[in-house]
């Protein structure tokens, strides 16, 4: 097949947990959710159908292993990059509320989802052909020192062969040893990748950037030709191939819960990007999709 015809591919790359969700009467809602799966569900729904959006992550071969990998499936992703490993199982966490304040317990420290690169060759393959692939320094958090590097080398090899690669650098200090080693890594990855995806408080904490404007700049001297650095509701800076776009996303009228807001804008956005969307056009359909997304309750929302 010649490459214009080989059906177009977006590939996700991280971790999907079970989400145990607080209900009435003390009870809890299982479900499955993680910053590069939410990517992924909501790529599905905003690329046409003629792509293809694989997820790639490790689970266990355990009964709830087969329940995610079956969600995942049923939300129209493509599993095959999925490995298992027998003596693992998936990683959870729970949602504590205390008023409308969400606070977060997580059991994923031998999560399957760790050895998402161990296998080289599983990657190289995993990423042939791919159109786009996607990771956030969450995937590389997750990743012993030495996989991490070896994802860095197959991203690396796959651009070098017309993937492109996107990052979002979703800094979470928790899962990092400490502060310099996270800021290598985003740093070392953003190097790698073309888009860069960062949110601003996230980033002010860790670099001491004054506003998006110089997180753009920090990302777009590492090599990505495209920086959007969001804001929540405030200003987005946009940095293509040297020219700064500021933009205010359209005002929610009811901000509800805005867990997966930046996750749901990645996707909207880079699915605008692959279809030929020029650049406002693609931060409109990040902020659209954003701003259903916190409308509702959850992660994963119908829209
Ligand atoms: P995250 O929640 O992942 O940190 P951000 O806060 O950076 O993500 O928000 C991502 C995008 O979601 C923003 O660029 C904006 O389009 C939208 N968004 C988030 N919070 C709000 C809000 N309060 N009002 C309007 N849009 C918002």
């Amino acid at each position: 097949m010649t490459e214009h015809l080989k059906p177009a591919r977006f590939l996700s790359i991280g971790e999907c947990m079970v989400e145990m969700a607080p209900q009435a009467g003390g009870l809890f809602a299982m479900g499955f959710a993680g910053d590069t799966l939410n990517t992924a569900w909501y790529a599905r729904r905003a690329l046409p159908p003629e792509w293809t959006v694989g997820y790639l992550t490790a689970v266990g071969t355990d009964r709830i292993s087969d329940d995610m990998v079956g969600f995942i499936e049923d939300s129209g992703l493509d599993s095959s990059a999925i490995a298992r490993v027998p003596e693992r199982t998936v990683g959870l966490y729970l949602i504590q509320l205390s008023g409308a304040e969400r606070s977060f317990a997580y059991w994923r420290d031998s999560s399957a989802a760790r050895l998402l690169a161990a296998d080289a060759g599983r990657l190289r393959a995993a990423l042939d052909g791919a159109r786009l692939a996607y990771l956030s320094g969450i995937t590389l958090a997750i990743l012993s020192p030495a996989d991490r590097a070896v994802l860095l080398q197959e991203l690396t090899r796959a651009r070098a062969a017309g993937t492109l690669v996107a990052f979002d650098p979703n800094l979470r200090p928790r899962l990092w040893p400490d502060a310099p080693t996270m800021r290598d890594a985003v740093t070392r990855a953003a190097q790698v990748a073309d888009i860069v995806l960062p949110s601003f408080d996230d980033e002010a904490a860790a670099f001491g950037d004054a506003d998006p404007q110089a997180t753009a700049r920090r990302y777009a001297a590492r090599g990505a030709g495209l920086v959007v650095a969001k804001n929540g509701a405030g200003e987005v800076a946009a940095l293509s191939d040297g020219q700064m776009t500021l933009w205010t996303p359209p005002a929610v009228a009811q901000p509800v819960d805005t867990t997966a807001a930046g996750d749901s804008f990645n996707a909207a956005f880079l699915a605008a990007h692959l279809t030929g969307a020029g650049l406002l056009e693609a931060l409109q359909a990040g902020a659209a999709l954003a701003g259903k997304v916190i409308g509702q309750r959850g992660a994963l929302v119908e829209l």
